[in-house]
């Protein structure tokens, strides 16, 4: 037997990679998750989840998280605080390389690595990122007491993030490229009603504005284009708050596994396999449509399944 053998790893611990692990664990396989670089996912960065089936008065996000790892934990899955930096998933058996240079083997990968927040790529931000620009409110919304921000977006992630600064932040823009949303008529409906939420619609951040005092630089504004005649306004604010959707985590597998042109892992209709024999992907990683909490937790209960049947069929026991 190799060592650091498993027979199933599963890559990621948002919704999806820790259902795969609830189920593959009670299926007696005592999988090995890797938590990576943001342990429990997106929602442990996002404030009350009110759309989680079984959670009438809402859940916090971070909450049901260390509630799904405590009960994959409870039926024999291990998790380690690890990212995945390499994987050769044609190998046989699959090798998987964590950040801490260990190397590990398994029968089946599961994929649920998710999506990490998209920036809007203009050199101004990235100069001011961490100084006055984030794409997280709950993590950073603190620091606004009493100031002005800008939420870009609208989608929900805007809608959401918008409200929520207005618990800190004396004024909040909402700063959208189109006229209409994304964002679902309830949510837009309650940032629309919120008088300390201004729309500003149809404009793109050209440059975010900023200055350096003491040799730590800040945020001071940032420089709006209308997007049908090209003109121009300055909005004086501290923060800055990207909220523009997100991009697949598959850098790792370029090369190995199918994808399409945004880069989200392709699985055969209806089921989480790839192309790969022993290889499943879910949850965001390989939802281009539906994105949300419960149906992450139930494409990895669906991968789990995937792995399961794999596994008997392969007769590896
Ligand atoms: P999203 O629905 O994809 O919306 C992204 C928004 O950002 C869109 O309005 C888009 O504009 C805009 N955008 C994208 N790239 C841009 C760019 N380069 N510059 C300027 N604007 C840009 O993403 P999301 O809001 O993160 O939501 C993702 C999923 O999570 C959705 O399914 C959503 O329903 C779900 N979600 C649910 C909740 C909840 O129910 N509580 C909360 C948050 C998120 P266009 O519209 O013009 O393309």
């Amino acid at each position: 037997m190799l060592q650091n053998h498993e027979k199933i790893i599963i890559i990621g611990s948002g919704p999806a990679g820790l259902t795969a692990a609830i189920y593959a664990a009670r299926a007696e396989y005592s999988p090995l998750v890797f938590e990576g670089m943001e342990p429990g996912g997106q929602l442990t960065i996002t404030t009350e989840v009110e759309n989680y089936p079984g959670f009438e008065h809402g859940i916090q996000g971070p909450e049901l998280m260390d509630t799904m790892r405590k009960q994959a934990e409870k039926f024999g899955a291990r998790t380690k605080f690890n990212e995945v930096v390499e994987v050769d998933l044609k190998a046989t058996p699959k090798v998987v390389k964590t950040d801490d240079g260990e190397v590990y083997t398994a029968d089946v990968v599961i994929i649920a690595t998710g999506a990490s927040a998209r920036f809007l790529g203009i050199e101004s931000e990235k100069e001011y990122k961490g100084k006055g620009v984030s794409a997280c409110a709950t993590c950073d919304g603190f620091f606004y007491k009493n100031q002005r921000v800008i939420v870009v977006g609208g989608g929900d992630s805007a809608m959401e993030e918008a409200n929520y600064l207005t618990k800190f932040a004396s004024k909040v823009y909402l700063v959208h490229r189109r006229d209409e949303f994304r964002a679902s008529k309830i949510m837009t409906e309650r940032a629309r009603k919120n008088p300390k939420i201004e729309f500003k619609t149809g404009v793109t951040i050209k440059e975010v504005l900023g200055k350096e005092v003491m040799g730590n630089k800040m945020v001071t504004g940032a420089l709006l284009e209308n997007v049908k005649d090209g003109s121009t306004e300055v909005l004086d604010v501290e923060g800055i708050f990207i909220a523009i959707g997100h991009d697949p985590n598959t850098k790792i597998f370029a090369g190995q596994l199918e994808m399409d042109s945004k880069k989200y892992l392709i699985t055969e209709p209806g089921t989480t396999k790839t192309k790969i024999p022993g290889v499943f992907a879910c949850g965001d990683v390989a939802d281009t449509i539906y994105q949300q909490a419960v149906t992450a937790a139930g494409s990895g209960c669906m991968a789990a399944l995937d792995a399961q049947s794999w596994l008997e069929e392969n007769e590896i026991q």
